[in-house]
């Protein structure tokens, strides 16, 4: 735990130093929750974006964007049942004065016991070696078996408690669990209380006319209202999907973990349109290819799991997360949830307009059931950027800090380096970045020894470093250091683009999708 807490102090401190991530408004000591991404940072960001949009929008073709506004009529927020029910449910430390919501409180709880078995895992992996069989020992192991059904037993108590809006129920087991607050370490709490988590705003100047609004707790909604104006304008048949980018915005009860849990964040959203009675089918489809996606960035299976919902929200009959191997453990990271056609159909009522589909092969109107996948941008990014960042130990002994990014998804593909500020290199150096900067993102950098630019590179995860050198005013020819492996080798001026696009080309990455 040690280990990982230090490495997230390093993600956060290293996103700041590098140019990722700042503190809103940090003069004023910054706002809670609330991030800039800063020239690095944006570029990465952009980067994922661009790669979640071309995966989803271009390479489908029932699937289309929209951009939808962040402020939408009020009712749009009763038909949705976030006025009603978009709660976390609350409870106070008295000797601290914290805030936490309750179920994250008993879910770390949980956490730690799952820890606890992870250790009794890797101790008998550790003792029977090749032949450990995980699936007998969980099912056999004494201790393993007995904290497994205490993990359900809490989680499962605690979604019917959640469900039934029993918060005296809540509070009893993080009493009887003798949860204590982390900052004071005292059992003194208060009632469990819900906390409606939707921003208000106003529109219109004056006092009178003025009409309360929120600001978009989530896209999702953006496309709903649209389904039919996309549906007709577009001749989309179903099934078929919406999906959208943008700024949602949740007054979350605790905000930490960086940019983990902001209260201003992007979504990545697709609402996928289908038959009443399909929905499961779709709704599997769309784990499989949801996780592919995650996987053809290279990061390994072992990073990523699925977790059902034990409490499922108003709206679904399925859903489940992708969970991320986060420092601190593993977390959502991306939803999939089957929500049946609760939104199409509760717009229907609150707006009196109808929202179906007249289905040619059925012939027969309906109301279509969506499954949707929605994933945090800023949380994609904080995985990133999280298992991107490691030191190294280099074979002469001295650390390297290196942001090993998918290539594909890194801020700056190239930098273009002149081994001296003379002779004539700097000129050459300028005329390969003015041609490459017409299909890469690339720097140029003259400041300092040569082996310091190559780390200051590393640091922000610049696949390639190009270095002009007096053999190339004889030969038109570069070095390229790669970052990852460090190896050297010498490279055409003319061969650079395509050396470059070969890497980083987001058709190399998406493809892994497929094989
Ligand atoms: P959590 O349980 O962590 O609060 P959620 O289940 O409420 O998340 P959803 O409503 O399913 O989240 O939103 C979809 C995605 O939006 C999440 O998987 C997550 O990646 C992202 N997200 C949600 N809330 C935040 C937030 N406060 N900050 C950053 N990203 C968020």
């Amino acid at each position: 735990m040690a280990i990982q807490e230090e490495h997230f102090k390093k993600v956060i401190s290293h996103a700041k130093e590098y140019g990722f991530i700042f503190p809103s408004s940090e003069i004023y000591d910054g706002l809670s929750a609330v991030y800039d991404y800063a020239q690095n940072g944006v570029e990465l960001k952009n980067n994922i974006r661009n790669y979640w949009w071309k995966s989803m929008v271009q390479m489908h073709d029932n699937i289309v964007g929209i951009d939808a506004a962040i402020l939408m009529h009020p009712t749009t927020w009763k038909a949705s049942g976030h006025v009603d029910a978009f709660n976390d449910p609350l409870i106070d430390n008295k000797d601290s004065k914290k805030r936490y919501r309750a179920d994250v409180l008993i879910e770390d709880y949980v956490a730690k016991i799952e820890d606890k078995i992870d250790k009794e895992i890797a101790k008998a992996e550790k003792r029977f070696g090749d032949a450990f069989n995980l699936n007998e020992f969980i099912t056999t192991n004494q201790r393993v078996v007995e904290y497994n059904q205490k993990k359900e037993a809490i989680l499962s108590r605690m979604a019917k408690s959640l469900e039934k809006e029993d918060l005296a129920d809540v509070k009893s087991l993080i009493e009887e669990l003798e949860i204590v607050c982390p900052v004071s370490g005292s059992k003194n709490w208060t009632e469990v209380k819900q906390f409606n988590l939707m921003f208000g705003t106003k529109i219109g100047a004056s006092a009178d006319s003025a009409m309360d609004l929120y600001l978009r707790p989530e896209t999702a909604q953006g496309i709903f209202v649209n389904f039919l104006n996309v549906q007709k304008s577009g001749r989309m048949k179903i099934p078929f999907g919406i999906a959208q980018t943008g700024k949602a915005f949740r007054n979350e009860i605790v905000a930490r973990q960086f940019i983990f849990r902001m209260r201003e964040f992007e979504q990545m959203e697709m609402q996928f349109f289908v038959r009443p009675g399909e929905q499961k089918k779709w709704y599997e489809q769309w784990k499989e290819t949801r996780l592919e996606w995650h996987l053809s960035l290279g990061l390994g299976i072992e990073n990523y799991r699925f977790h059902d919902h034990e409490k499922l929200a108003h709206y679904a009959d399925a859903a489940t997360d992708i969970e991320f191997k986060f420092p601190f453990g593993f977390k959502e990271l991306e939803g999939i949830h089957s929500r049946t056609d609760f939104d199409l159909s509760s717009h229907e009522k609150f707006s009196g307009r109808k929202l179906q589909y007249f289905d040619p092969e059925l012939n027969e109107s309906y109301v279509p059931y969506v499954v949707e996948t929605s994933i945090g941008l800023d949380r994609m990014f904080l995985a990133m950027f999280s298992s991107a960042l490691q030191d190294e130990t280099l074979a002469d002994g001295s650390v390297r800090t290196v942001l090993k990014l998918p290539s594909v998804l890194a801020p700056i593909k190239a930098a273009v380096l002149p081994l001296v500020k003379k002779d004539g290199l700097p000129e050459i150096a300028k005329e390969i970045l003015e041609d490459l900067k017409w299909d890469f993102n690339v720097d140029y950098d003259e400041k300092d020894a040569i082996g310091r630019r190559y780390r200051r590179q590393d640091a922000i995860g610049t696949p390639f470093c190009i270095t002009i050198d007096h053999d190339t005013l004889q030969d038109n020819t570069v070095t390229i250091r790669f970052r990852d492996s460090m190896e050297q080798k010498r490279a055409p001026i003319d061969s650079l683009r395509e050396l470059i696009n070969e890497e980083v080309s987001i058709r190399k990455w998406l493809q892994k999708m497929q094989s």
